[in-house]
């Protein structure tokens, strides 16, 4: 098989795809050279000769007609038979077409004498090296640095598009796995970044580890023991030292491993320190042979059930190696130059494989504004059609404005005064108004909501308001109630508020529907389900999407999708600097709840270090004895529900079995049906539960007054905005709250930076601050998918 047998396939799948210039992405003239340079490495003359008269026939193509190009194809394909006819004659004298010479992994000679063994699909295939047969790096104390594993065989012709399975070592079980981090196709591993780096010249000694960090070092195995308990419950030992002292890590279930750790190897360990009849220990980490890269710095991936980190990073590395330079720049030169970008080939290596931390952190940048600007796009465009069909102009009458101010029981704030003008602008104009209302957690933004809400009803029209959870349209629910029973007659009639939800019998749900499509319910609460079941409303003039930190753009488009075209008020807590809002926003205009409702305590903030954690036990306890109750914040361990809420389970048990034996502790993690979260936190607001144990994935977005402490678990982990948000689940009734935030890694409490949120209790600016921190790719996580 020649490498000219190769490229004449790829030109018999351009001529089937009907010379679409499709076959390689890039298009072939540009793929031509690319392909010369990796698999003629010293051609012949002949070869030459070949090559320049295939270059010859296709110049052009990329912009010639379709006729045109089956021409061209015709005569290049003809040209690379023939180069490939002459590569098979002379193969027995000499190996005139040998890819890559200086690949061992490629020297695949054909043995002379016998016909070359063929492969049908090696050209088909972007070959990844299968986890078992790695090289292996003896030692990291070795003095040489050793180059990175010589890449397989990765023959041209499988395109950015292909699915995951065509890489060697991905079954089915494997895409399964992936698909898990969002990837599918070959190109979505170049998207997969890392979600952390490790850096091998920072790592940790034995004798520094402290209790309850989270760390990853370098050791040597010292001894491997694996005992069986009760039948066939496997436990493996293995002792692992360095220079300053030993550890013992223990797996449970995984005999296997006996096999792979070696006495004298040495491994990289990640994992939790934990602690076993008092001594220092890991249970169940993470761990890896060692590999040096230039700088030191190695990506850690996403962790998904199934997959290991080292796994992915052997299957994305020759997947960056062949293809990070061969991705056409998105951004133009000009604008990468005025912005001082990375060019993205650059940053795709660099996002990767760092060269350097600088390195990195161009790339991050790069990435980022690209994220943005594509976010941007979308955004504006849809705001453009969005605009274009009319919607329902509402009256707002200043008579039934004022006498649903008199029926509050409070005075809004300044704040809500100018949103809700803002608002009364927007509906009382065809164009359907799209905002944002911004707000704090308790800044008042349902009140404002339901005023607009209000004013569609009372122009005879219908609204809904869509909570993410059901716990929560329960309580919204409830508090529009509340508003609309404080206003009486006022309307001339009780407007009928309902609420829908995905639990409620069906009976009950035909009846609701109906009364929905006749225009009886004038208010409707629920989940998303009020807009993507059979549900259809008469006149529905105002929808408020209540979003807690997701950004909705897949709800409204939902409602349009509808036929709809209401006046749409989205909600979220998540204190979003303006200048971010108004990218991501973009389709939004904005207005911002900055000011609280008076009276609103302080909630007292600490950072702990690791070592303080039975202190904050303690105090926990006390808060309980006094009749409190406390929620525990698990960190954020992967990408990963299953695995955050396994390891949530783990420090449930722990509390339970532990720390607080005679309390109750309760669990919630996204890993739980609706229903049995709904079950656990209505058990947490009856006072049932004492302190519950939460993932950070899950909604704990309701209001228990009488819960006062809030305890974070890594909390250096998240954001500030992040870590506001959580701290706004306390201080919501009369008692003093608190929040206490572990750091994972002691020393990080004295960071400046992070203790801004001790003293500051404005979200907004906490936002800012993380902003400065974290710049805007880390603020809402790595690459957002499902946007326009
Ligand atoms: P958000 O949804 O913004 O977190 P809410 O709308 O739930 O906040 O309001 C929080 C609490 O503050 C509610 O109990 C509400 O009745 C009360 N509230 C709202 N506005 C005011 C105000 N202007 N003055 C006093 N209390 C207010
Ligand atoms: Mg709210």
């Amino acid at each position: 098989m020649s490498a000219f047998d190769n490229l004449a396939k790829i030109f018999t799948h351009e001529q089937k795809l009907g010379c679409t210039d499709s076959a390689i992405l890039g298009g072939l003239e540009e793929f031509l050279p690319n392909w010369a340079q990796q698999n003629l490495r010293n051609p012949d003359a002949p070869q030459h000769d070949y090559l320049n008269q295939i270059a010859e026939a296709l110049r052009g193509y990329s912009k010639a007609d379709v006729t045109t190009r089956r021409a061209m194809l015709e005569r290049a394909l003809a040209r690379a038979n023939e180069a490939a006819n002459r590569a098979r004659a002379t193969s027995e004298r000499a190996k005139p077409v040998e890819p890559r010479a200086d690949r061992p992994a490629n020297k695949r000679a054909t043995p002379s004498g016998e016909t070359p063994r063929p492969e049908p699909s090696a050209a088909m295939k972007l070959v990844a090296p299968a986890p078992e047969d790695l090289p292996e790096i003896e030692e990291l104390e070795g003095e040489e640095e050793r180059e990175a594993e010589p890449p397989r065989t990765r023959d041209v012709g499988l395109g950015l598009g292909a699915d995951i399975t065509r890489l060697q070592g991905v079954g089915d079980a494997r895409a399964k796995s992936l698909a898990k981090l969002g990837v599918s196709k070959v190109e979505d591993l170049l998207y997969l970044f890392p979600r952390r780096y490790d850096d091998y010249r920072k790592l940790k000694s034995i004798s520094e580890l402290m209790y309850g960090e989270d760390v990853s070092l370098i050791a040597k195995v010292s001894t491997v023991t694996t005992r069986t308990v009760r039948g066939n419950f496997n436990i493996t030992n293995v002792l692992l030292a360095d220079q300053t002292g030993s550890i013992n890590a223990t797996f449970f279930r995984q005999p296997f491993l006996a096999k792979q750790l070696r006495p004298g190897m040495m491994i990289v360990v990640r994992g939790r320190v934990e602690r076993d009849l008092n001594r220092l220990c890991f249970k169940h980490p993470e761990w890896e042979r060692p590999r040096k890269n230039a700088a030191g710095i190695i990506p850690v991936y996403p962790l998904t059930e199934g997959l290991s980190s080292q796994w992915l990073r052997n299957l994305i590395r020759p997947v960056v190696e062949y293809w990070a330079d061969k991705i056409p720049d998105s951004l133009a030169r000009e604008l990468r130059k005025r912005a001082g970008l990375m060019d993205l080939n650059v940053a795709l290596h660099e996002i990767h494989f760092p060269t350097s931390n600088e390195n990195l952190e161009h790339a991050r940048r790069r990435l980022a504004f690209e994220e943005f600007l594509i976010i941007q796009i979308g955004v504006l465009r849809q705001r453009r059609q969005w605009r274009m069909e009319p919607g329902k102009a509402l009256g707002v009458d200043p008579l039934f404005v004022e006498k649903f101010l008199r029926s509050l029981p409070y005075e809004l704030t300044g704040a809500q005064q100018r949103a809700l003008r803002e608002i009364f602008g927007d509906i009382q104009q065809t164009a359907p108004m799209s905002r944002l209302l911004q707000g704090d957690v308790g800044s008042g933004k349902t009140v404002v909501a339901a005023a607009a809400m209000l004013i569609a009803v009372a122009n005879g029209a219908q609204a809904a308001l869509l909570a993410p959870t059901e716990i929560l349209s329960e309580q919204h629910y409830k508090t529009i109630r509340k508003i609309v029973d404080g206003l009486g007659a006022a309307l001339g009639k009780r407007p009928r508020v309902e609420l829908l939800t995905g639990s409620m019998r069906p009976r009950e749900k035909v009846e609701l529907h109906a009364a929905i499509a006749s225009g009886e319910v004038d208010l409707a609460v629920g989940t998303h389900a009020l807009i993507q079941e059979t549900v259809n409303f008469k006149e529905l003039a105002l929808a408020v999407i209540d979003e807690q930190h997701r950004f909705g753009v897949a709800q409204r488009s939902a409602i349009r999708q509808k036929g709809y075209n209401p006046h749409i008020l989205v909600m979220s807590a998540t204190p979003i600097p303006r200048t971010l809002a108004l990218t991501v926003y973009g389709d939004l205009d904005l207005s911002i709840l900055d000011e609280m409702p008076p009276g609103r305590q302080e909630i007292r903030t600490k950072w702990l270090d690791p070592r303080e954690r039975e202190r904050a036990y303690a105090f926990i306890r006390k808060q309980v004895t006094e009749g409190r109750q406390a929620f525990v914040i698990c960190p954020l361990i992967e990408e990963s529900e299953a695995i955050d809420a396994r390891a949530a389970v783990e420090e449930y048990e722990r509390l339970r079995g532990e720390v607080y034996p005679d309390l109750q502790v309760g669990l919630i993690h996204g890993k739980l049906r609706p229903a049995e979260k709904d079950e656990v936190m209505n058990a947490f607001r009856d006072k049932q539960i004492d302190v519950l144990v939460a993932t950070s994935v899950v909604e704990v977005g309701i209001d228990v007054p009488n819960a006062t402490v809030m305890l974070i678990e890594g909390a250096d982990r998240f954001g500030l905005a992040q870590l506001h948000q959580f701290r706004g689940r306390v201080g919501r009734g009369e008692h003093q709250s608190y929040c206490m935030l572990l750091a994972d890694k002691s020393g990080s409490t004295s960071d400046d930076r992070l203790t801004v949120i001790e003293k500051t209790q404005d979200g907004f600016r906490l936002a800012e601050e993380d902003l400065k921190l974290r710049g805007p790719g880390e603020f809402f996580g790595t690459r957002q998918s499902g946007l326009p």
